[in-house]
């Protein structure tokens, strides 16, 4: 069965096309400035590299462009669009309705509206492309995989915040957590990697990309993470807070900052790129730490030390673990900042192989010493493998 993978962000759509249950990847592309100047769509295929660029002005438009490149004579993976068997969305926010992949119906378009509310960057393109695909794809099974479907397992002493709880009865206010298509891959295959029933495996996820977060995950179902009701919460990010002071805001309102001016500050303007001043891809960071800047070393310090104690924290969570997987862009391929996250946690049974570390870079390995009684992972994530293979087992159920 060919499965095509959408995610439709803000401003661009990415797509893979699959043929499951083999895994193999028949097309992937990226169409980015959707609704901007200067839209461009490229696609590769097996050693074809198509290309369109003229506007795009809204999601809609940009799936008709999806289908010329998978249809196109001249390198398309497909003769027509009635060859895919199922449409897998990622969609960000399904709040507490939502626990895992399911195929869409009206009553599911309706909450990811309802939680546009709460995710108003991500839900609103989500559902734009999830019915502009309904239009364009007719009756095949279409299914949505939630970011934060995996995390609600979590208990509510973990999920509740210490506000009152009337709050969460109006307003639904709680941790809700987010990268679950991430953590679940991951755990998935760290199971796999360390020869154990996923049910009888306990690990702690970090995802470590632009956005930052780690799932405490017992026997296949997360059990508490970092990120709460927004993506804000948890580990410092390249250019989020993650956990600060709240009285910070009311203290900067009365400094005359806006509510407005406080959230783009918080999400897009602090982390590594407002610690450091200068970038929030560790790449420069490292490099500039590395040429001696102090700025540079105290933002990747503050980013790994952030870890380190969600590390600790899930040990006691969750009675010790198995193993702490890596993954995302820093987790996969930065073994300066693992090693910063790793080292002196002897005491707690997690010891670093210096020599494996460096040498894990991309790529899937075990990175723990042999005295090591926790194992020690780097697993590449791979979020559209994962919706591929949640969407061919919901369709195939359907
Ligand atoms: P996103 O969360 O947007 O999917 P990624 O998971 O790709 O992002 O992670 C982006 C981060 O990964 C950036 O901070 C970048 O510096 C880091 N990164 C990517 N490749 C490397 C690399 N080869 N070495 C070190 N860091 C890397």
């Amino acid at each position: 069965m060919n499965v095509l993978v959408l995610n439709c962000g803000s401003s661009s759509i990415k797509y893979q096309l699959f043929d499951m249950p083999a895994e193999t990847v028949l097309a992937k592309g990226l169409i980015q400035r959707v609704g901007e100047a200067g839209s461009e769509a490229v696609q590769r295929t097996n050693g074809t590299e198509l290309r369109v660029e003229r506007p795009v002005p809204d999601h809609r438009a940009g799936l008709e462009v999806v289908k010329e490149l998978l249809t196109r004579e001249d390198g398309g993976p497909l003769r027509s669009l009635a060859e895919i068997g199922a449409c897998g969305h990622r969609v960000v926010h399904g709040g507490e309705r939502v626990t895992g992949s399911v195929r869409i119906d009206a009553e599911l378009q309706q909450i990811v509206d309802e939680y546009a509310d709460l995710a108003p960057l991500h839900n609103p393109p989500n559902l734009t492309g999830i019915r502009a695909a309904i239009e364009m794809l007719g009756a095949i099974p279409q299914v949505a995989c939630f970011d934060t479907a995996f995390h609600q397992s979590i208990p509510k002493t973990a999920y509740l915040y210490g506000l009152p709880y009337e709050l969460y009865e109006r307003f639904r206010i709680r941790k809700y957590g987010f990268h679950g298509t991430s953590h679940r891959y991951v755990a998935g295959r760290a199971a796999q990697l360390l020869g154990k029933p996923e049910a009888e495996t306990d690990l702690i996820t970090c995802h470590l990309g632009n956005g930052c977060s780690m799932a405490a995950v017992r026997g296949g179902k997360s059990v508490d993470t970092t990120m709460g009701l927004t993506p804000l919460e948890g580990l410092v990010m390249g250019t989020r807070t993650g956990d600060f002071d709240p009285a910070i805001v009311f203290y900067l309102l009365r400094k005359g900052y806006t509510g407005g001016e406080l959230d783009t500050l918080c999400n897009k303007k602090s982390g590594l790129l407002g610690i450091a001043g200068q970038s929030n891809d560790v790449r420069d960071l490292e490099e500039q730490a590395g040429a001696g800047s102090e700025q540079a070393r105290l933002a990747l310090d503050i980013f790994a030390y952030r870890v380190r104690k969600y590390i600790g924290a899930y040990l006691a969570v969750l009675n010790g673990c198995d193993a702490v997987v890596f993954t995302g862009g820093i987790g996969e391929n930065d073994a300066r900042m693992r090693e910063r996250i790793l080292c002196d946690l002897d005491a707690l049974g997690i010891v670093l192989d210096p020599a494996r570390n460096d040498a894990t870079v991309g790529t899937a390995g075990r990175i723990q010493a042999p005295e090591s009684r926790v194992a020690l992972l780097v697993i590449p994530t791979n979020e559209e493998l994962a919706i591929a293979q949640e969407t061919f087992r919901v369709a195939r159920g359907a």
